[in-house]
């Protein structure tokens, strides 16, 4: 199974992500993950990366395409993947299609999980809180203004995507303001079962 999961911030692309790495026992490949964890461990990619993710601006395209082409060879993904957070321009979603090709690969779906963006805001602050009640540390990037900006990115880079899937028939919109389990069913019903 090789899927991609589109959705602004806070529609619950993680927390689907997470059930279907455990359906289907493929990975998920988040490039947020990946470039948090570069940001983390201090690595070039990391510095390169980390003032525009505070900022809620997205990296440039080859940075993240260049991780996704390196992942999506990996052995684990011999088996699919799901992707998270990427393609998120129309230029990786072109790239996107010529990696896979080169790989031999196809996509077997593109759901995205549409919401009110009126909603979105009160979902990553309820993310937030309970991050904190576990313990956690709350992303730099989940402040009122950098999520302002990357909403405001995702309606000029991400939403065309959404096009690009649907005029190639691949796209399957699904309601992510359902509550958690319906939107697994409408997952798993778009999926085959
Ligand atoms: P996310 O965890 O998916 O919300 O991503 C957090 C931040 O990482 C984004 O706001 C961007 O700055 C950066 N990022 C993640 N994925 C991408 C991508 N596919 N293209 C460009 N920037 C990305």
């Amino acid at each position: 199974m090789r899927l991609v999961l589109l959705g602004p911030p806070g529609a619950g692309k993680g927390t689907q992500a997470a059930r279907l790495v455990a359906k289907f026992a493929i990975p998920q490949l988040s490039t947020g993950d990946m470039l948090r964890a570069a940001v983390a461990a201090g690595t070039p990619l990391g510095a390169q990366a980390k003032e525009i993710m505070n900022r809620g601006e997205l990296v440039p395209d080859q940075l993240v395409i260049d991780l996704i082409d390196l992942r999506t060879s990996a052995p684990e993904c011999a088996g699919g993947f799901i992707l998270d957070g990427f393609p998120r321009t129309i230029a990786q979603a072109r790239a996107l299609d010529v990696l896979l090709a080169c790989k031999k690969m196809k996509l077997d779906a593109v759901i995205e999980l549409v919401v009110d963006e009126s909603a979105l805001l009160a979902r990553v602050e309820n993310r937030n809180q309970e991050t904190l009640r576990a313990g956690g540390v709350v992303r730099a990037d989940d402040n009122p203004q950098s999520l302002k900006t990357r909403l405001a990115a995702y309606r000029a880079q991400t939403a065309p995507v959404s096009a690009y899937y649907a005029e190639r028939g691949a796209l399957r919109q699904l309601d992510g303001m359902a509550p958690i389990g319906e939107v697994s069913s409408a997952i798993d019903g778009a999926l085959g079962g």
